[in-house]
């Protein structure tokens, strides 16, 4: 495990409770430091999930055989690009 900064450090981000998750070296080195992607189903321009704003159980679940995590929401719900 690795220590992600959700708002990048290169970007003005600092190192608080607020700003840092858990997440694997795999996850956090393909995040680098983005906060925003492009969705591959809309072509839009989304911020990617905040795990101290957002509920994880809202925007993912296991796959039935628990091998994938699979997304729940739609990029262009303003719930999944805000708190709440
Ligand atoms: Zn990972």
């Amino acid at each position: 495990m690795s220590f992600d900064h959700i708002h990048p450090q290169s970007k003005g981000g600092n190192t608080s409770f607020e700003n840092v998750c858990l997440a694997c070296r795999s996850c956090n080195k393909y995040k680098s430091d983005l906060t925003e992607a492009q969705d591959p189903l809309t072509g839009k321009i989304v911020l990617l999930f905040n795990p101290r704003a957002q509920q994880w159980s809202e925007h993912f679940a296991w796959s039935l055989d628990a091998t994938r995590v699979e997304g729940q929401t739609q990029s262009d719900e303003p719930r999944s690009l805000h708190s709440g």
